[in-house]
């Protein structure tokens, strides 16, 4: 598949597996998708451009690269915050906005309830976090928010998609890449991912 980056680690990998055991409490659940998180987003930010900075080292003058343009996340709440965490340990300095896109549970339709970006967010590399890729209707919906909101650098970065979700995405958003850590079979009739892992924000929040 085009523009969708299957990051395969085998200790991702390792901790998918774990992630996705349903004896996994809140508490490993977190624990597991911090780590996650915080890995594929070695992956998901080789691409992005560098510019040279000066430094003076102990022994001398010199100049060495460092990233040419702020990042922000955007996480689609409520699971997304559940990377969040993972993904500011590698980028300390990235701001985050926050979008509420909820599924209706009849139609699975997407509702934005919540938004809050930074200002520049347009001038800046912008990574939209969730964990689950199922239908792709509130990813199609953020994306789409953030387009309006100028933004032009974004990449989609979840944990699993559904074949369904990735093909909603790519329609709407062929441009927009999406990293993942696994491409499961299918959704059910509820828009659940299979086998997936369950409710990815009830895992998180113990709800
Ligand atoms: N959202 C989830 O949390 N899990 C799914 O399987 C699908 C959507």
């Amino acid at each position: 598949m085009q523009n969708v980056f299957i990051i395969d680690h085998p200790v991702i990998q390792t901790k998918l597996t774990e992630l996705r055991d349903y004896t996994a409490d809140h508490r490993k659940f977190r624990a597991l998708l911090d780590e996650i998180a915080m890995l594929m987003t070695y992956e998901v930010t080789r691409d992005f451009p560098t510019r040279s900075k000066p430094v003076r080292t102990p022994m001398e003058q010199m100049t060495g690269p460092e990233l040419a343009r702020q990042v922000t996340l955007v996480p689609i709440l409520r699971a997304g915050l559940g990377m969040a965490d993972g993904v500011l340990k590698i980028l300390p300095d990235a701001r985050m906005g926050h979008l509420g896109v909820r599924r209706d549970e009849t139609t699975l339709e997407p509702i934005a309830y919540y938004q809050k970006l930074p200002p520049d967010i347009a001038e800046t590399e912008v990574l939209v976090i969730d964990p689950m890729l199922a239908t792709g209707g509130s990813a199609v919906a953020a994306i789409s928010f953030l387009k309006k909101a100028g933004v032009e650098n974004m990449k989609f970065v979840c944990l699993v998609a559904a074949p369904e979700g990735v093909s909603a995405l790519h329609r709407s958003h062929p441009e927009v890449p999406i990293y993942c850590a696994a491409i499961d079979r299918e959704l059910n009739d509820k828009g659940y991912i299979l086998p997936g892992l369950g409710d990815a924000g009830d895992r998180i929040f113990g709800t």
